[in-house]
């Protein structure tokens, strides 16, 4: 590359000295040297290439992208320049600095292709060693020179490298944006507008350009919402301030003509655009000019170099651009390098135990890790220890920032540790407490019945938490504030609540159970009974007289309804005293007692239908009839003689008889034969009844409306059929009983 001339010029010589110039200036103009210093030479420059007497006619453009990613090449094709471009044999770096050059197309001065008059380039070459950083400190600051004096920025960019954060030069885009802001947004009282134009290279065209401009849009919004704004500007938006534009080029080398012919379609696009209506936004159609009014920043020509030289100054005197001394990269270098080190004991105690947590959750059984505590304590005191020893010689700042970090890094993992700890002794106690209550339970029913189940939730509680505690207690790491346990605690406590709760549900359903069965029990004797009754014939009060049921049988049906009701409210309070006994809830016994009367019904129900089944009834009907057939006023059997009026005793006694078929039929009270009332006693469902509550309900005829079942019909014991079947089949019996007592009777005359 050549230097700017020795030859001091000025505007005054410039006609002399004109046509030697051109030659001197033949690759453009280095405005910014390796050495930050800015070219007193450009406007020289200026004046060689006419652009000096342009006024407002002229136009600025940048580009800006990683190194050797083909910028100074799209620019030589696009503008006829000839900025210095890497040579594809050697490899070699191009010289360091800021250029410029004029667009070098063939009359384009004269407006024959379409292309504004007056365009400057500028080309930006830093060097590849990106991790050395003073590189980044001319990188940093050449770009937002570009950023701040350009109308139009170039963002060149490989296709690949579209997404990814580094690749695509985001860190140092985010920067600048920073800075620009800062430096000259701030306080101007025009927003200066710019146009990013994106230039994806070696576009394969498997991506449409629309997708790849989605995610770098993507990608800049959420940029610009993370960069730290002046006050004032909290607010502002990425589009405030730029348009865009995105164009995709084939690869060069690849491709040479086609990156031929779309170069060339490029190149048209750098023309006026005057009185444009769309003014801002996104320059989405391929053929939009791209010099905006708008992106002007109204400099007159002739004054462009001094502007440009107080905006470099500006940059370059600005410490948030500013990059590390020595002292603070050596600093840098040899805190990572310390960390690393420092970092391979930790992971030697610490590597396994993450692998063994990992493993128990691969077959999902996380267990607590005995002596976790300690081994994470040990294990964060050295790392942070060796690093402090060796470290704490470097530079201050550099060491504390450093340590944080290794601190953090160190924590991220420990962090983890802990928390699968937690949640491992979490679930194990959960598991440990519901499996205690459960064979205290089943130890208790084993002795009869007799254990106090809210006491036994209480101490398995207690026992569960101080387990917890002490689990929990022990892997607290001293020093780190973020290791504490109180909400876990919390947690837990709830969950133990909530498991407590269940045991609670199934403990009332054993209960349930049991005082079912004790309705049940007691049922079966007491009804029995009432119906062995019927068997007699006499009841409780005597005999019959002038042909009345006695009380046993008129009343049959009152005597079972307080039965039932007695029982079943004694069985209520039992199952109340002991609901409440472990701390039941009122609707939680509200509902037992519910489910206890519907139950109970069907108890008494299936007993009833087992009384009146064929044989028992007939039977009990036969010994009724006998009862009154064979027997005097007084209870006296009777010796049948031929004189006897036996027919006369027969029908009567068998007409007694019958009078019951209907009343057995009947569940009816005597009093008003009225119908039992079934549906008041049992009552609706309480409000808190769950459908689990109701899953194993027979429905009830009366009680139950969308049954479709009446109250009459659930009382109905026995179908008018079968009291038809049973009158006949009882009037056989008690005509056989008749033919034996005359045949008796003839027998002990022939005696
Ligand atoms: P700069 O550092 O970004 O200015 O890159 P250069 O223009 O100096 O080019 C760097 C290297 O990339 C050179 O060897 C070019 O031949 C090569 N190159 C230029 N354009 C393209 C392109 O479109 N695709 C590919 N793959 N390589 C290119
Ligand atoms: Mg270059």
């Amino acid at each position: 590359h050549p230097s700017a001339p020795s030859l001091m010029m000025n505007s005054h010589f410039a006609s002399v000295g004109e046509d030697a110039s051109k030659e001197a200036y033949e690759h453009g103009i280095q405005v910014i040297d390796e050495d930050k210093v800015f070219n007193g030479h450009l406007s020289t420059y200026l004046n060689v290439e006419k652009v000096i007497p342009a006024g407002f006619n002229y136009h600025l453009i940048s580009v800006f992208g990683s190194q050797s990613t083909g910028k100074s090449t799209l620019l030589n094709h696009l503008f006829k320049t000839q900025f210095g471009v890497m040579s594809e044999q050697e490899r070699r770096q191009t010289t360091k600095g800021i250029w410029m050059s004029k667009n070098k197309r063939e009359g384009a001065d004269k407006d024959s292709r379409g292309m504004a008059e007056n365009i400057l380039v500028m080309d930006v070459e830093g060097t590849d060693g990106r991790e050395r950083g003073e590189d980044q400190d001319f990188e940093r600051k050449s770009a937002l020179f570009a950023l701040a004096t350009s109308e139009v920025l170039i963002v060149n960019i490989w296709e690949h490298q579209v997404g990814l954060y580094q690749g695509a030069n985001m860190g140092l885009l985010k920067t600048v944006f920073e800075v620009n802001l800062q430096l000259f947004v701030k306080d101007s009282k025009t927003i200066p507008r710019s146009l990013l134009f994106f230039v994806i290279r070696d576009h394969l065209g498997h991506t449409p350009l629309l997708n790849l401009q989605n995610t770098l849009l993507q990608d800049l919004s959420k940029l610009w919402s993370s960069i730290s704004k002046p006050s004032g500007l909290e607010t502002s938006r990425i589009e405030d301030y730029f348009d865009f534009a995105f164009v995709a080029l084939p690869h060069k080398i690849l491709q040479p003509e086609k990156f031929e012919q779309e170069v060339e379609k490029l190149s048209t696009r750098f023309r006026e655009g005057y009185n444009d209506p769309k003014k801002s936004g996104l320059l989405d159609e391929d053929s939009f000019p791209v010099f905006q009014p708008q992106y002007h920043r109204r400099i007159p020509a002739d004054g462009f170099a001094v502007y440009a030289e107080g905006v470099w100054d500006q940059i370059v005197n600005n410490k948030d651009l500013d990059l590390p001394t020595q002292q603070e990269l050596l600093a840098q270098f040899r805190c990572d390098e310390i960390s690393r080190e420092v970092l391979i004991a930790f992971d030697e105690k610490i590597t396994p135990l993450e692998d063994k947590q990992a493993e128990d959750a691969r077959i999902g059984k996380p267990t607590v890790i005995p002596d976790l505590g300690s081994a994470m304590n040990v294990a964060r005191a050295k790392v942070m220890k060796d690093f402090e020893t060796n470290a704490s010689r470097y530079h201050k700042g550099v060491f504390t920032r450093k340590r944080a970090e290794l601190e953090s890094k160190v924590d991220t993992r420990l962090k983890a540790l802990f928390q699968k700890q937690l949640s491992a002794a979490h679930k194990s106690g959960v598991e440990a407490f519901s499996n205690a209550v459960s064979v205290a339970v089943k130890s208790g029913q084993k002795k009869g019945n007799t254990y106090d189940f809210a006491q036994i939730v209480e101490t398995e509680k207690k026992k569960a938490l101080a387990k917890f505690e002490s689990d929990a207690q022990a892997i607290v790491i001293h020093g780190a504030p973020w290791s504490t346990y109180k909400q876990e605690m919390n947690l837990y406590r709830k969950d133990l609540d909530e498991v407590s709760s269940r045991l609670r549900k199934e403990e009332m359903r054993r209960l349930a159970t049991r005082v079912e069965r004790w309705v049940r029990s007691r049922l079966d004797e007491s009804i029995g009974l009432e119906f062995n009754k019927i068997g007699t014939g006499r009841g409780g009060s005597g005999a019959p007289e002038h042909g009345e049921r006695p009380a046993s049988e008129k009343d049959l049906w009152d005597r079972i309804w307080t039965i039932f009701t007695e029982t079943v409210e004694d069985a209520e309070k039992r199952f109340t005293d002991r609901a409440q006994s472990f701390d039941a809830s009122p609707e939680e016994v509200e509902v037992g007692l519910w489910r206890l009367r519907r139950k109970s019904w069907g108890v008494l129900r299936a007993k009833i239908d087992e009384e009146v089944m064929e044989g028992n009834i007939l039977l009990k009907l036969r010994e009724n009839f006998e009862d009154k057939f064979r027997y005097d006023e007084h209870g006296v059997p009777r010796i049948w003689r031929p004189t006897d009026d036996i027919e006369g005793i027969y029908t009567k006694a068998r007409e007694s008889t019958i009078t019951l078929i209907p009343l057995l039929s009947r569940f009816r009270l005597s009093r008003t034969s009225a119908l039992p009332p079934l549906d008041a006693w049992i009552g609706s469902p309480p409000q808190s009844v769950s459908p689990a509550d109701e899953e194993d309900l027979m429905p009830i005829g009366g009680v139950d409306e969308d049954e479709g079942k009446s109250l009459e019909e659930e009382m109905t014991v026995l179908s008018d059929a079968k009291r038809q079947d049973l009158l006949v089949r009882f009037k056989k019996t008690a005509d056989g009983v008749y033919v034996e007592a005359k045949r008796s009777a003839i027998g002990g005359m022939t005696q």
